[in-house]
């Protein structure tokens, strides 16, 4: 849950401030993509966990209110995953998250999740829970023919054996330096033939396909078969960039799991971000596949 709050400007430390009402706002990166995904007209189940607060019941109502299955969410004792965020005048954010029930979603409990997920062709993960249940529920995910994609973020350097299992990273630039991690020479070459080696060092890591996104600027895909496609943001007024990756990756998952190629798929997802960051929040300012149609037309 996102509680939001306006501040002229953020406290020092020891500081007392007065701020706006607080705003709360259902997000956290998975739930945000498996809405967007939810909207992008597939089939979505939620796996994760939730706590005994009043902010689970408030989540599992927003991804339910999406069509998003939350049959394997989980109930923690304790506090939900909560974003504390300040954003002063000039518009610039601090986000101190408390990870709660997610801290609290064990390797254990995937045992719970496989039989619930039989029959999907993919699964969406993200670093919100700790990385040992990542990991095993990538591995599992692969060795059952289920394809794995994965957005690291927040981003931590992965071991070397986790990059066979995904089907397709999706990342933002923040994203790939850390898991880069100095692995990336300086060299000549202008940003556009940086933000390609990129993408391309870490399809050599050993995932079949990276998708770098790059804010206003775009997105770039390339795969082991040496595709390589950028496509360009589309233009538009932004008023809170708020979910747009989420947005992006959730859209685009979905897209390739209905079977579009990748070029339509990028498309859509470009054109799903860039809705998305027309309007303010989260959940709510994810576009239906209709309204990404329109907006192609
Ligand atoms: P994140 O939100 O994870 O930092 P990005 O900033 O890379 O991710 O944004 C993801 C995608 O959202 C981009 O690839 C782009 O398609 C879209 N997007 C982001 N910011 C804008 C913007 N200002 N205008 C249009 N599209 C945007």
């Amino acid at each position: 849950m996102d509680i939001v709050v306006s501040v002229k400007q953020h406290p020092l430390p020891g500081e007392t401030i007065h701020g706006s009402e607080p705003m709360y706002s259902p997000g956290g990166k998975g739930a945000n993509q498996a809405v967007a995904a939810a909207k992008s007209g597939i089939k979505v189940k939620m796996a994760g966990a939730v706590g005994t607060d009043g902010h689970g019941r408030d989540l599992m109502a927003s991804l339910d209110g999406y069509g998003v299955d939350t049959g394997s969410v989980a109930g923690k004792e304790g506090s939900s995953g909560l974003a504390f965020i300040t954003v002063d005048e000039a518009g610039e954010n601090c986000i101190i998250l408390s990870p709660g029930a997610n801290g609290k979603m064990y390797p254990e409990e995937l045992e719970q999740v496989w039989p619930a997920i039989e029959g999907c062709s993919a699964v969406l993960l993200q670093n919100e829970i700790p990385l040992k249940t990542t990991l095993a529920a990538m591995k599992e995910a692969a060795k059952r023919g289920q394809r794995v994609y994965f957005n690291p973020a927040p981003a931590v350097e992965l071991p070397e054996n986790a990059y066979a299992a995904i089907h397709c990273l999706i990342l933002n630039e923040t994203e790939a330096d850390t898991l880069l991690g100095g692995r990336l020479t300086a060299e000549e070459g202008d940003e556009t033939a940086a933000e390609i080696r990129s993408a391309r060092t870490l399809v050599e890591a050993g995932v079949q396909s990276v998708v770098l996104t790059l804010g206003a600027k775009g997105a770039i895909y390339a795969d082991k078969s040496g595709e390589m496609i950028r496509v360009k943001a589309f233009a538009v007024e932004a008023v809170d960039t708020t979910a747009a990756g989420d947005t992006f990756i959730g859209a685009f998952a979905a897209m390739r799991e209905s079977g579009e190629t990748v070029e339509n798929s990028l498309r859509f997802a470009s054109a799903a971000a860039a809705l998305t960051v027309t309007k303010s929040g989260a959940q709510q300012s994810i576009p239906v596949k209709e309204e990404v149609e329109l907006f192609l037309e």
